[in-house]
């Protein structure tokens, strides 16, 4: 089984974001900015929050943190984060969620400029998704997923491929950049019946469930390529997949591993987006 590296795909990604950014720095003078907004102290949010910064700042980006209260109201919030949707010292953003029980996320959602919308949660770039116009922005997960397959050169279409988990996030959005490429698309969830029979005939897998491990040798085909997005923590306190990384070895052909694989190229898919920003502007 071959292992498909994030960082090596986050590498080619890396060598197009920087040579757009060459360009923008020529015109402009001035290095695109993601504002970072984060409600609370989640350590999920943390530890995206420090991976994105990373990543972003090792591409020679630039990236601003706005931390707010857990408590802090709808009203209060709604004005705060409008404030940063119109700096234009902003190039882009991420907004870690969920939000807290009390933010309206559905009217935050809908109130971000589709523009600086890095991560595809805007009712425009769902659109856009839909009707198979990349000129918007895709949630990075989900981008990545078809980012690894491409740099790997895996065909994609006419292929059968199979996505466990529905989330706006990653199944959906991912199930319509699949249908893009001309795979044949099956999604998966809760209620699905057959989920094993279903899993085996996949060409593509992709697991997007977050449950550790759950996909093991029984839910994988003979030299099925298969993309594992969980982030999960084991019994042990480890990071692990939805894939049972260890027990798909004889069945699947190619796999990418977790911690190693998806994570790092939803980083650097964030990076490509914030660079196209700032082309767009530049260009418009
Ligand atoms: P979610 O909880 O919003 O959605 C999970 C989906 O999986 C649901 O649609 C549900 O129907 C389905 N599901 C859950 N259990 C199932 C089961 N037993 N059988 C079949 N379907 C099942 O999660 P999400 O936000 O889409 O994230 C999914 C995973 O991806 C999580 O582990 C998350 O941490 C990870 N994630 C990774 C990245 C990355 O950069 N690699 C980014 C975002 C999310």
């Amino acid at each position: 089984m071959v292992i498909l590296k994030g960082a090596e795909v986050s590498a080619k990604i890396k060598e197009q974001v920087q040579k757009d950014l060459m360009l923008i720095k020529e015109k402009t003078g001035r290095i695109p900015k993601l504002a970072i907004v984060r409600v609370g102290e989640k350590p999920d949010d943390l530890s995206y929050e420090r991976g994105a910064k990373k990543k972003l700042e090792s591409f020679g980006l630039e990236t601003e943190v706005y931390p707010f209260p857990e408590e802090i109201s709808h009203e209060e919030f709604k004005a705060a984060f409008d404030r940063i949707n119109k700096d234009r010292h902003v190039t882009g953003i991420l907004l870690l969620k969920p939000l807290p029980k009390q933010i309206n996320e559905k009217e935050i959602d809908s109130i971000i400029d589709p523009e600086k919308d890095m991560d595809g949660i805007s009712p425009e770039n769902i659109a856009k998704i839909f009707a198979g116009d990349e000129s918007g922005y895709a949630p990075c997960t989900a981008e990545a997923v078809i980012e690894v397959l491409k740099a790997n050169e895996i065909p994609i279409k006419g292929k059968r491929a199979v996505i466990v988990g529905r989330s706006m996030i990653v199944g959906k959005p991912l199930s319509m950049l699949l249908l893009k490429e001309n795979a044949t698309v099956t999604i998966c969830h809760t209620k699905t019946v057959d989920l094993k029979e279903t899993c085996k005939e996949a060409q593509i897998l992709v697991a997007a469930a977050g449950k550790g491990k759950m996909l093991n040798q029984d839910y994988v085909g003979k030299g099925a390529i298969v993309i594992d997005v969980g982030i999960n923590v084991d019994e042990d306190g480890r990071l692990c997949g939805d894939v049972d990384f260890e027990s798909i070895g004889e069945q699947a052909s190619m796999a990418t591993p977790v911690p190693g694989g998806v994570g790092a190229v939803t980083t650097a898919v964030l990076a490509k987006h914030l660079v196209k920003a700032a082309m767009d502007r530049l260009l418009s």
